[in-house]
């Protein structure tokens, strides 16, 4: 499973971080960026994210 950041919805709050330390971190730009998927995944994925942001897909080719 694969997840990417909804940058719109992103308000840089840090919980994603916090909880999950070894799968996001937050870019220069203070929005979350996937850095381990399969750690996301263990963690919580989507479900991480308090304002929705984070978002599931399937496969590697809708990664935009
Ligand atoms: Fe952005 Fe969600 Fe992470 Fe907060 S928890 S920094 S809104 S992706």
């Amino acid at each position: 499973m694969k997840y990417k950041i909804d940058k719109e919805k992103c308000i840089s709050c840090g919980v994603c971080t916090a909880t999950c330390p070894n799968a996001i971190e937050l870019e220069s730009d203070g929005k979350a960026k996937v850095i381990n998927h399969k750690e996301l995944e263990k963690c919580g994925g989507e479900k991480v994210c308090p304002m929705g942001a984070i978002e599931k897909i399937s496969s590697e080719k809708e990664v935009k």
